[in-house]
């Protein structure tokens, strides 16, 4: 084997396995790609000697029948030869580590973290493109050794053998013989007969097929930045200099100039030759965002969800080798194989689309925290709304906070005014899903050749029972939580702890007879909005109607160039989106995500209403938001349209802390689904025993259910969680660990174990 092939593509340092001692032999620890969670030992023949290493993938035997199975070599050890007989590995699968040793770190604290096997994480974490070494093959590369370079003057040759061969020899790099034929100018000929010479040396490698390349971006010079930028760059430049690990909390408006601020701090990592990954939601993987950064640094990889295996493999080679100085991307990026990380920044930190909602369950800010540590480098968590799990850590010392209250220029924040619609309700006969003062606003603005955002966040799941009257919604004493209806039973259940009512027929607070669960979806609202503005044209956005791919951007683009006037959808449009030409934010309904049976519901409506908001008033025209609520006077609207987010965090944490919700305390959700009901609920009743003896000795902490999941079935089998709370979130994962380590489900009951998690429904 050449001494390239022995090169690590990821680090610099080769390690050797050797043995001094013959009563020891060389073993390879490996782990299945399953549920297994295990590791089992190999012992490494000496032919394969050199070859087995941490972070490549092996093929085993497993089983009485000796089927040889994919496994991932995690770690090469000794042992004494005489202890015990292990099975040889039989080959190993890749030429070059997929993961470095830090990699491997990493997603090993990932599978004790969110309770899943090692091999689960490594499958996830490595892109299938680079599992399955998309767009490459195996060719035969050519090179000159160096004593026939030394003797290459003396040489005796025909003219064109010559002529190839001092082309090899110039080379940087070995080559085909197709592309030195072509780089010599002659047919492959000649190169057949340095080869039978032996003037040429060969060594057979994977090589790429197709090398995606992006048309260079006009580059653009930093902006000067205004004195809070500063101050938010200095602290992340010290923390640089001082190579150090810090957690730099960036709250700053929509609009005050994060992004800048990422920009030139990664300008900083740069110029000592490291490389900087940028997490952002996918949603904002939008042209503009990769034009914003194609245009300061040369060497962008932007990883989106439409890359093809082959982009993606290849980018991931790129990333490995150091050719690149960026990466950009959502969630998974944190995974980017950058040899010499400087800094990693997540923006819109509080993005729920950071957690994945697969196995491995993780969340993109914790996995960037510990990469961040282990690598001792600064983690940049940017918001204008902070998450509350980040917002407590700053406030209790964990990370550094920096504030920018301003937006650049000094332009001010939209004005937010909101409208009652239990007046609308009480006042009007013709019941639509827009109030009068909205549709004035927005002919208003039509009319001047403005444009229009209307958010309606309707999920597919909404039915909560409200009074039009006053407001009321009807909630669990114990929990704090919508109750939900449910019409088969005539019920109002809570869906974390059980408990359950007589579904009203009248409001419980003023008695109003005509109670009821709202029902507006986008689809009607876009139908009203067609028929009220029938000369201009309006666009829905949202899951159903953005399937293509490509979709969303050519809506964006119309939007963009004026074609379309009212842009219309879910939180889809809320984010990250820089029109200076809208002028008016309508939020048709303020109370439908505020009332859903999940403890983070005022947090994620806040967030919501910041966020849109913050799409306006972004060009000098300023910029005006209508928010139409049942409920004008609840705290959370009120400072929403104040953008106080201090006021926001200082109601709520109260809130989470009085009922021990994070980040107050570590949560870990399971969630069982079969096709019976009752041994679907026997199973999670079983999980949630078990649960309560093991969690005895930790305190405080608490085990809520079984109770039927807010979405009681889904694709046509049951559902039920079981929840369990406590300000000990190691000590808890490891009572659930244990808890279920053996529990067998009967046949066709399913379940997972959901840590920390976001999705409640
Ligand atoms: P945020 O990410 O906080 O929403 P951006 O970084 O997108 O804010 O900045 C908003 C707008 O202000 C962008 O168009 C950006 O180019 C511009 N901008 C940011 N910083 C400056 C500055 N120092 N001088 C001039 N324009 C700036
Ligand atoms: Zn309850």
């Amino acid at each position: 084997m050449s001494p390239s092939d022995q090169q690590s593509l990821f680090e610099t340092e080769a390690e050797r396995w050797e043995l001094d001692d013959q009563n020891q032999q060389l073993i390879a620890r490996v782990v299945f790609p399953a549920v297994l969670d295990q590791t089992y030992d190999y012992r490494i023949p000496d032919a394969l000697a050199g070859e087995v290493e941490p972070g490549r993938r092996v093929r085993v035997p497993l089983g009485h029948g000796n089927q040889t199975r994919l496994a991932y070599c995690v770690e090469v050890d000794t042992q004494p030869a005489t202890r015990r007989k292990l099975k040889d590995v039989a080959s190993v699968v890749d030429k070059r580590r997929l993961l470095s040793p830090s990699m491997l770190r990493l997603t090993r604290w990932m599978s004790e973290r969110y309770l899943c096997s090692w091999g689960e994480v490594l499958e996830g974490v490595l892109p299938a493109a680079v599992r399955d070494h998309a767009g490459t093959r195996v060719a035969e590369l050519l090179s000159v050794p160096p004593e026939v370079i030394e003797r290459l003057n003396e040489l005796q040759l025909p003219a064109k053998q010559k002529a190839a061969l001092e082309a090899l020899a110039a080379s940087p790099e070995p080559l085909t013989a197709t592309d030195l034929a072509r780089v010599a100018g002659c047919t492959t000929a000649p190169i057949k007969a340095l080869k039978e010479k032996g003037l040429v040396q060969l060594q057979r490698e994977r090589i790429h097929t197709r090398v995606v390349q992006e048309a260079e971006t006009l580059r653009e010079s930093h902006l000067t930045m205004h004195a809070d930028q500063q101050k938010a760059l200095s602290a992340i430049v010290s923390a640089l200099d001082e190579g150090r690990h810090e957690t730099i909390v960036l709250h700053g408006v929509t609009g005050s100039g994060k992004t800048e601020v990422y920009i030139q701090a990664i300008q900083h990592v740069l110029s000592f030759g490291r490389q900087a990954i940028v997490l952002v939601p996918e949603i904002s993987l939008t042209p503009q965002t990769k034009q914003r950064f194609r245009a300061r640094f040369g060497n962008v990889a932007v990883l989106h969800s439409h890359l093809s295996d082959v982009e993606r493999h290849w980018h991931w080679e790129q990333i490995a080798k150091g050719e690149v100085s960026v990466v950009v991307g959502a969630r998974s990026a944190v995974f980017a194989p950058t040899p010499h990380l400087g800094l990693i920044v997540l923006d819109e930190e509080h993005e729920s689309s950071f957690k994945q909602s697969t196995v491995p369950r993780y969340h993109a800010r914790e996995v960037a925290l510990q990469r961040a540590k282990a690598e001792n480098i600064p983690l940049v968590l940017g918001s204008a709304t902070p998450s509350l799990e980040t917002w407590h850590r700053a406030q209790q010392g964990e990370y550094r906070l920096v504030e920018m209250p301003d937006r650049v220029f000094s332009r001010p924040l939209p004005d937010v005014e909101t409208i009652d619609l239990r007046v609308e309700f009480l006042d009007r006969r013709q019941r639509g899903a827009l109030s009068r003062p909205l549709v004035r606003a927005m002919e208003e603005t039509l009319n001047r050749g403005e444009q229009v955002i209307l958010l309606l966040n309707r999920r597919g799941y909404s039915t909560h029972i409200q009074c039009p009257a006053c407001g009321e919604t009807v909630r669990c004493p114990n929990c704090d939580i919508t109750l939900t209806h449910h019409r088969v039973e005539e019920l109002a259940v809570c869906h974390y702890c059980d408990y359950r009512i007589d579904a009203p027929q009248q409001c419980p607070a003023c008695q109003f007879a005509g109670i009821r669960y709202s029902g507006l979806g986008t689809q009607r609202l876009e139908h009203e909005v067609q028929t009220r503005f029938p000369h201009h044209a309006c666009l829905r956005m949202d899951t159903d109607a953005m399937q293509k791919p490509g979709s969303h951007e050519r809506a964006l683009a119309a939007f963009r160039a004026g074609e379309v006037q009212i842009l219309l959808g879910t939180q889809m449009i809320a984010k990250g989106l820089d029109f200076p030409n809208v002028t008016l934010v309508g939020v048709v309904q303020a109370d439908t995500a505020l009332h859903l049976p999940d403890f983070r519901a005022a947090e994620r409506t806040f967030q919501l209403l910041v966020q849109v908001a913050g799409r306006t008033g972004r060009g000098d025209k300023g910029g005006r938001v209508l928010v139409q609520t049942f409920s004008p006077e609840h705290p959370v609207i009120q400072a929403a349209i104040r953008h106080d987010y201090h006021s926001f965090a200082q109601g709520e944490l109260p809130n989470r802390e009085m009922l021990g919700y994070p980040p107050y305390s570590e949560m870990v959700r399971l969630v069982v689904r079969g096709p019976s009901e009752a041994q679907t609920e026997g199973f999670a009743q079983l999980i949630a025993q078990r649960l309560r003896s093991a969690i005895l000795e930790i305190e405080p902490c608490r085990v809520l259910g079984p109770a039927p999941c807010p979405i009681t079935r889904l694709r046509g089998l049951y559902r039920f969680q079981v929840q369990a709370q406590s300000p000990h979130g190691a000590e808890l994962r490891a009572a659930v660990a244990k808890a279920v380590s053996d529990v067998k489900p009967p046949e066709g009951v399913q379940w997972i174990v959901d840590v920390d998690p976001l999705e409640m429904l």
